[in-house]
Order: structure tokens, then C-alpha cells, then sequence
């Protein structure tokens, strides 16, 4: 745990600013918020938890989640894998892409330890056995599709095998000595309980079919985090259905029942201080955007909290809404919803943008030379939409 590096630690925004007097975006992490998140998850899911390493891998983020207890990790890449393992030894991670390369399989396996894979197709199961040497102990999961509800993303668009055709799959993997799992993913920001019931049936319909043992079932992230005009049920609601299905079922006594959130975990963990570069009426043109930190507020429609500071001045009292231009060159760049700010926000002031620790940092570019890579960590509380 030693080599995890530090970011400087502020007791509130305003004293980012004060210090720093950032013309840069700057990540201000809650460590305190995540760990919060994160015995939360752990105290009250009736199972195993994953974290989903894509939605935030910056070290103070993964540090956080392991201080709080989480020692299960989703990784998608060999990259990721190399973050956890490196920096988290003792924290375990399960390779949950279904496509992935030789060399990555055989470096998992060999190098990082990884005993848990996941796949879609019986050709990424060959490439498995092969590489592998197959049995070991080792976990293969079948990722299957599972019935569409609302969800802002819908990942079985792109992943996943149709529950008729994975029987065989699983049987396949059952013959090849591994033990066994299934696993689905809602899509992401789900905002209802009954996808995540739908799944376990789905899956639990698979696995009779099937007639092999199974030990693990993964009910993958998808927990919603909270927006604004968007406040979906309370995650025990989910936590709660998914219980009720796996209960019922034959499966309860021998099967590890697993979830893989990324969003809910770390999305109120992070806000994102952002500077007025210039203002033309109601336009203001700022630092990030669409490219960096900003992409789900266009992919995902996503309306994020925002609040005008600035500790050198006092504001009008009334409000506005403003249109809010990122920094690059291309007229895709201006975010879809406005932000409600004091009527005389001007160049120099700051616009903390809340709920920004899912999806940001991870997903930014380096388009026109744009790229934030500050990070500091703030004690205050999150920002959070009202
Ligand atoms: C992205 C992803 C997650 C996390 O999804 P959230 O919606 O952020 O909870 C979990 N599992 C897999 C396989 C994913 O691809």
C-alpha cells in the first residue's frame, strides 16, 4: 500500500481555489464520500463487491475503496489489471470483458494470478483453454443478454449470449473443468429494481437448463447514482429485489451471488472545478467539456449539479440559466443542458460541477490539447444535486 502516490488535501473548495487559483479543470476528490459509498455497498448487498475499475481508476479512488473494504476488482484490461495488482496486492481482480486477447488471458493468468473470466462465445472460451491450460480452479462466467428496462445504456446492445444458446455454453465450461458462473449487465444508471429480478430469472432459467453445478452468479453494476431530475429508487430497493429472487431459487445454498457497480460507488466522490475563461451574454465558455470530464452530460443526457464560486467576491442574489461552452474547437462541445448561476458569474469566477466521479477523468481525451490532470483531495461534502 506504500506506493500509492498522494494528492495535496484541502478542507474545502474554496481553499482549492485560495491556494492554487486553478486556469485548469481540477478533480476534487471525497475519499471520505467513496469509503462511505463503499461500506454501504458492502454492509448491505447480500453478497460479494466488485468494483468496476473503468468508471474511476485514479489511485486515491481505488486506495479509498480498499481502506473501506473492497478487496474485488472488475477489470476489463491488462492495464487495469497491472493498477489493481500493483498497487493493491492483496486485492483479487476478475478479467470481465468478454473479448480479450492471448496475450492478455496468459499474462493474467500467469503474471497478475487472475482466476475469474468472463465470456460470451464459445470461441473466447477455446482461446481460455487454451492459454490457460483450463481446470485449475480457475472461473469462467457466461455472460448472458438479459430483458431491456431503463437503463441509460443498454450494454447488451454490444455484449452477452442469448439465454436459449447459453446452456450449452456453460455446460462447455462445466466439461472443461472450471467452475462456473453467469453473469449479466443491466445497462448502466438502471432506474429500475425489477432488470436486476429479470436478470436472476433470466439467469436462473439458464442455469436449470443447463443442469451443471454453478458457483457464481454476477448481477453486474448498473446501480443508479443520483442526478438531477433524475432520483431513482434507493439502491437497498435493488439490493432487496435481487435478494428475493436469488433466495427463492436452488441456487442460495452453493453459489456466490456477486455485483460489479462502478457508478454508485464513486460518482459522489469526486466534483470537478471548472473556470469561467469568458463570458458573451448568457454564454460562458469553460475549461472542461464534452471530450475531457463531461462526455456523459451528452452520451447519457446526464444533468449534473453546478454552483458558481469564487472566495474573493459575494454574488447577486438572483439567478439565470447560462449555456456552458467546453474548451475545445468543435461545435459538438457545448453541453445540452444549461446551468443555473448567479445573473453576474464573469471570467475568473469557478463553476464546481458535482457528481462527477463516474465516467469523467476515465473517459477524457486529449482532443485539441485539452487534458486535466489535476487531482486534490477535499474534506468537505459532496456536491450533490438538490
Ligand atoms: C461498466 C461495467 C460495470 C460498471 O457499470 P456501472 O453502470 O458503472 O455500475 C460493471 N461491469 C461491467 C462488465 C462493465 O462493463
Amino acid at each position: 500500500m506504500s506506493s500509492i502516490s498522494q494528492v495535496r488535501s484541502f478542507a474545502t473548495v474554496e481553499e482549492v481555489i485560495e491556494d492554487l487559483k486553478p486556469g485548469y479543470p481540477v478533480y476534487c476528490l471525497r475519499p471520505d464520500e467513496i469509503k462511505r459509498q463503499a461500506r454501504y455497498f458492502l454492509d448491505t448487498f447480500p453478497g460479494r463487491v466488485m468494483y468496476a475499475v473503468k468508471c474511476n481508476p485514479h489511485l486515491t479512488v481505488l486506495k479509498a475503496l480498499y481502506d473501506a473494504g473492497i478487496r474485488h476488482f472488475d477489470t476489463a484490461s491488462l492495464a487495469e489489471i497491472a493498477l489493481v495488482r500493483e498497487h493493491l496486492p492483496q486485492a483479487d481482480c476478475y478479467f470481465m470483458h468478454p473479448v480479450k486477447s492471448r496475450a492478455s488471458i496468459l499474462t493474467a493468468h500467469e503474471v497478475y494470478k487472475v482466476g475469474h473470466f468472463v465470456i460470451d462465445h464459445e470461441k473466447e472460451l477455446d482461446k481460455i483453454i487454451d492459454q490457460t491450460g483450463g481446470g485449475n480452479g480457475m472461473v469462467v462466467l457466461v455472460r448472458i443478454v438479459t430483458p431491456v428496462h431503463d437503463a441509460q445504456y443498454q450494454l447488451s446492445d454490444k455484449f452477452g449470449i442469448s439465454a436459449e444458446a447459453a446452456p450449452e455454453l456453460l455446460r462447455k465450461v462445466h466439461d472443461a473443468d472450471f467452475q462456473t458462473g453467469v453473469a449479466f449487465h443491466v445497462g448502466s444508471q438502471c432506474r429500475t429494481p425489477q432488470a436486476f429480478v429479470d436478470g436472476v430469472n433470466t439467469a436462473l432459467d439458464v442455469i436449470d437448463a443447463a443442469d451443471v453445478p454453478v458457483h457464481y452468479l454476477d448481477v453486474g453494476g448498473g446501480f443508479p447514482a443520483l442526478y438531477q431530475d433524475d432520483q431513482p429508487p434507493p439502491l437497498a430497493a435493488y439490493f432487496d429485489a435481487i435478494y428475493a429472487a436469488f433466495d427463492q431459487s436452488r441456487l442460495r445454498r452453493d453459489c456466490v451471488l456477486m455485483c460489479e457497480p462502478g457508478r454508485a460507488l464513486v460518482a459522489s466522490g469526486c466534483s470537478l472545478l471548472t473556470q469561467i475563461q469568458l463570458r458573451k451574454d448568457n454564454q460562458l465558455y469553460i475549461n472542461d467539456g464534452i471530450y475531457q470530464s463531461l462526455s456523459e452530460t451528452l452520451l447519457g443526457k446526464m444533468k449534473l449539479p453546478a454552483r458558481l464560486v469564487n472566495p474573493a467576491r459575494k454574488f447577486a442574489d438572483e439567478y439565470q440559466d447560462f449555456t456552458i461552452y467546453g474548451p475545445t474547437c468543435d461545435n459538438l462541445d457545448i453541453l445540452p443542458e444549461p446551468f443555473h448561476l448567479p445573473v453576474d458569474a464573469e471570467e475568473g469566477d469557478w463553476i464546481e460541477i458535482g457528481q462527477t466521479g463516474a465516467y469523467s477523468n476515465s473517459a477524457a481525451t486529449r482532443f485539441n490539447g485539452f487534458f486535466p490532470e489535476t487531482f486534490v483531495s477535499v474534506d468537505a461534502p459532496p456536491l450533490l444535486p438538490q
